[in-house]
């Protein structure tokens, strides 16, 4: 743990969970960047880590025991690595590892749900697109998590009096569920390109005309300086495979932003590049419940052996650096880190290209210490 005494700023208090699979073994080398940050950047970090998943299964019978619960509540932070396994497969569904991560998402309340889909030079080529179409790709979708069709009431399946089943979703968004969300795209557009494209089915849904009118009110009001568009969510798909720099900032519910948001990740070309943030409601001091993790799973097919790309869970600790600490800085070195060691050639297995120079999880920690220890 990171002593206080010797920093200017209070200590950052960081709450790992590692997880299950190659989780514990992609933090291994997000912990060696922190520790490097603590040593050459004079950051104060208090990390404390603890099992989740099926490791919390197996420690305690449990995906996430209630003191696990209250210090991610207490954190100024919280960095998971991934959960489940075949291990957990076959145990009741409220038991299952994933139910950990519902109940960290759901007590902390993250209602906003950033991915970025950035292309790096070096990898552009791996897109299924053309390279002129995703080449210097920067774009982030914003999904609304905690609401909509997943959660709506009435839900069920009935049957009906001739026999027939009837099953049932509803989607449902209210002005201030709709207000927060639209507030948060606002405030990543002004770090960014200033750009909003909000995204509804206001044609045919009347939750997505609420949407439109309320997005638009809260620019209206509070964001003048920001370019808000909208657009269908139908011609949103299609525009992200025509011409996906056209956007900054997309914000949509979470429906549209669970399909959307998949489908600009493709347009990288690896899962194991991509991070992702959930945010909570600001507090008074404008602070945020927060958790950052890799879109990727615990990759049990490749756990142990050395093959995992730490990428994502490192560029998952740039976006806690950007968003829960305001440190633009540092978060940008850890960009600028990981677009030198591609640059240099240096690939994980799943990413590798034919010439380049496959390395380790491991292997990739050092290239990225090496490369902070030439920029930083
Ligand atoms: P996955 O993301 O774990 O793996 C999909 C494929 O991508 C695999 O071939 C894997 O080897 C590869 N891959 C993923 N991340 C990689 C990385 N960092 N480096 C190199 N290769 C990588 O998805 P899955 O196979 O569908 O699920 C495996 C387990 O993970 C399941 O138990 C699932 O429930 C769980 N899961 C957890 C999360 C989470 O914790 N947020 C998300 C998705 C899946």
């Amino acid at each position: 743990m990171a002593k206080t005494g010797m920093f200017k700023t209070q200590a950052k208090r960081i709450l790992i969970l590692p997880g299950d699979g190659i989780g514990p073994e992609v933090m291994s080398e997000v912990r060696r960047v922190v520790d490097w940050l603590t040593r050459k950047r004079k950051i104060a970090f208090e990390i404390t880590e603890r099992p989740v998943g099926g490791a919390s299964i197996d420690a305690f019978g449990t995906p996430l025991t209630d003191d696990t619960m209250a210090l991610a509540l207490h954190s100024d932070a919280v960095l998971l690595g991934a959960v489940g396994g075949p291990k957990w497969d076959n145990l009741p569904f409220e038991k299952k590892p994933e139910r950990g991560l519902l109940r960290l998402r759901k007590e902390m309340e993250l209602f906003a749900n950033l991915r970025p889909a950035v292309v790096f030079d070096a990898l552009a080529e791996a897109s299924t697109l053309k390279l002129e179409v995703v080449k210097g790709l920067d774009i982030m979708i914003l999904r609304e998590l905690v609401g909509g069709v997943y959660f709506g009431e009435p839900r069920g399946i009935t049957t009906l009096p001739d026999g027939t089943r009837k099953g049932v979703n509803t989607q449902v968004y209210t002005t201030p569920e709709i207000e927060r969300i639209a507030r948060v795209a606002f405030d990543l557009a002004r770090k960014r390109g200033k750009k909003v494209c909000s995204v509804e089915k206001a044609n045919v849904m009347e939750s997505g005309v609420l949407w439109r009118e309320v997005v638009q009110d809260v620019h209206d009001r509070e964001a003048k300086d920001i370019a808000l568009s909208h657009m269908y969510a139908d011609n949103c798909a299609m525009q992200l495979v025509r011409n996906p720099r056209q956007f900054d900032v997309i914000v949509t519910d979470n429906l549209f932003g669970d399909l959307l948001s998949d489908c600009a990740a493709m347009l990288t070309g690896s899962l194991g590049m991509l991070p992702s943030a959930s945010l909570g409601a600001a507090d008074a001091a404008g602070r945020r419940k927060a958790m950052y993790e890799p879109v990727h799973g615990s990759a049990p097919d490749i756990a142990g052996q050395g093959l995992a790309n730490p990428l994502a869970t490192l560029l998952s600790f740039g976006m806690m650096l950007r968003y829960s600490f305001d440190m633009g800085a540092e978060a940008d070195l850890i960009e600028r880190a990981t677009a030198a060691v591609l640059d240099q050639g240096y690939r994980s297995a799943d990413i590798m290209q034919p010439g380049k120079t496959k390395v380790s999880t491991t292997g990739m920690g050092d290239a990225i210490l090496k490369a902070l220890d030439q920029i930083g």
